[in-house]
């Protein structure tokens, strides 16, 4: 028969490490905790502010990680991918994707092993979801990463985008995020945590009303429902519109404004692409700076985003100067209903004038 799993230490409650620890001087509860959440020991025995009993003793009531890390990949620009077991074998991935300065370096985790959702062009949701992870096993996989990181690029943001949709399984990313910002675990800001979502505005509304201002990525992919729907599957029961009414909830609980993201240009320029223009928020962007005669299959992600970015800036600036512009002088509401009616008058006139025969 296998021995019974032990607790990972990241699964105890404060209250349960207390009671563990009942025998010891409070201040071995901080030193644990400390390494655990701040230190580089990857076991137990590494942890040398302990004595050596106390160590052996931790090793043989707890697990120092819920994870196992099975095999690491390095890209050249530095990007670290993991994959790690379960206790039970499930099969996860984190990835440290390294930003151009040290503090911008992220750590990119994933809420379950495999994913229910089914996203066409992706290799995880073809195959589906072994089962939801729990807050401790996403908290190690940020903690992992930390620990085994070069100095200059501990990750200092982590990503809901890996292995998973964070919000089938709101309990669990819920305590991980209350680990994640917990000043006397791991410490991150809140503003430094992003979950991205392919869209499930129940699961937006209930992040709306957990109180802390996360970065909210929405996987929109397309501008349309059924454009949506053809990459993701969720779509098809699921609007565009009543996700901007989730995201409108989340902007005015928390202070954030949810971003959207695009899987390809290319394959969104070939689908929206009409004449010459793409669809945006109701709005056709014209394409006259493609190079002549450019096939859709020719236009970078990079030029629809920067035509996105661009779009969005200009409305921000004309926004901005018409609140200056207005707030600086108030309408008079008297004198702005006279102007009317005088205006009103005249075409009234106008009109008069060019139907009365002469
Ligand atoms: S929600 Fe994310 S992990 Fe799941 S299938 Fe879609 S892209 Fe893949």
């Amino acid at each position: 028969m296998n021995a019974p799993v032990k607790p990972g230490i990241t699964e105890l409650s404060d209250g349960a490490l207390a009671r563990l620890l009942e025998a010891q001087p409070a201040f071995r509860r901080v030193q644990i905790r400390h390494a655990v959440y701040h230190g580089v020991a990857q076991t137990f025995a590494d942890i040398s502010t302990l004595p050596r009993a106390l160590r052996t003793d931790l090793a043989a009531r707890l697990r120092f990680s819920t994870l196992i890390e099975r095999r690491t990949e390095v890209s050249q620009d530095g990007t670290r991918k993991i994959l790690f077991h379960t206790a039970d074998g499930a099969a996860l991935e984190a990835v440290q994707m390294p930003g151009e300065r040290g503090p911008d370096t992220t750590a990119c985790i994933s809420s379950q092993a495999g994913c229910a959702m089914g996203c066409t062009f992706c290799a995880t949701g073809a195959v589906g979801l072994t089962r939801s992870l729990t807050a401790a096993e996403i908290v190690d996989q940020f903690l992992h990463l930390r620990r085994s990181s070069d100095p200059r690029h501990t990750p200092h943001r982590v990503v809901f985008m890996g292995m998973g949709e964070p919000l089938a399984n709101l309990q669990h990313v819920h305590g991980a995020i209350e680990a994640l910002v917990d000043p006397d675990r791991v410490g991150l800001g809140a503003r430094r945590v992003t979950v991205s979502t392919v869209g499930l505005p129940v699961g937006i509304e209930a992040m709306a009303g957990w109180g802390w201002p996360l970065g909210l990525a929405i996987s929109l992919h397309a501008p349309l429902d059924d454009l949506r729907a053809e990459l993701v599957p969720p779509a098809r029961r699921i609007s565009i519109a009543s996700l901007m009414a989730a995201s409108l909830v989340y902007q005015e609980r928390t202070g954030r404004r949810a971003e959207g993201s695009f899987y390809s240009g290319n394959w969104f320029v070939q689908k929206c692409a009409t004449g010459g223009g793409i669809l945006v928020g109701g709005q056709v962007i014209a394409l006259s700076n493609l190079p002549a005669g450019a096939a859709p299959e020719a236009v970078s992600q990079d030029v629809i985003t920067q035509m996105i970015l661009l779009y969005c800036g200009a409305i921000t600036v004309l926004g901005c100067i018409a609140a200056y512009w207005l707030g600086r002088f108030p309408i008079d509401r008297a004198q702005h209903e006279a102007r009317v009616a005088a205006l009103d008058a005249t075409a009234r006139a106008d009109v008069d004038a060019a139907v009365t025969p002469p």
